[in-house]
């Protein structure tokens, strides 16, 4: 069965990017908890890299978890510059530390901000960037994409094995309930 479902994207504008790094501070500080206690830009779902040899600025959100390195990678040309292969990739990846929570090293993806009119690094982007597009779409009832708990507990069980996660599941529900 069909349903329909609305497609939220960041369209991202290299050449308006200047490397304030505010979309940073806004994201990180929006998933400080308790909520803009503090804006630790490792928490961020975007990032900026930059290449000061190059001098280029691209804000990167992060995507889908990937539990293990994947085969192919992409290589960028920009103005006639590689970049390196891993440089742009928006997911969370054993290869490398980017988006993943500093304490406890779980993977972290951008959820545009859920509850939100507007994902906040758009709003925060005063060069504009980062420009906001929803679009609507048909898809098939089971086609949802995972949400970040089922996500979270995944990455914790091909961490520490699934036992160990429901036995710590278990565990921590008799706790909340007494
Ligand atoms: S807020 Fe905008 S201009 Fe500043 S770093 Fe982020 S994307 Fe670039
Ligand atoms: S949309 Fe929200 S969660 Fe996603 S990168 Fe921007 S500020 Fe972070």
């Amino acid at each position: 069965m069909k349903k329909t479902k609305i497609i939220k994207n960041i369209i991202i504008d290299v050449d308006k990017c200047n490397g304030c790094r505010a979309c940073e501070v806004i994201c990180s500080s929006f998933h400080a908890m308790p909520k803009y206690s503090n804006n630790n830009p490792e928490r961020s779902r975007i990032r900026v890299i930059h290449e000061p040899l190059r001098d280029v600025y691209v804000p990167i959100y992060a995507g889908e978890y990937a539990v293990a390195e994947c085969a192919g990678r992409d290589k960028y040309i920009i103005d006639g510059k590689e970049y390196d292969e891993c440089a742009f990739c928006r997911a969370s990846c054993p290869s490398r530390d980017l988006f993943k929570e500093p304490d406890s090293g779980l993977p972290l993806k951008c959820d545009m901000c859920e509850g939100e009119d507007e994902p906040l690094c758009v709003k925060w982007c005063l060069a504009e960037a980062l420009i906001y597009e929803e679009r609507e779409v048909e898809i098939e009832e089971d086609e949802e994409a995972p949400d970040e708990i089922a996500i979270g507990l995944e990455s914790l069980a091909n961490k520490h094995g699934m036992e160990k996660v429901i036995d710590t599941i278990a565990q921590l529900s008799k706790t909340l309930k007494s």
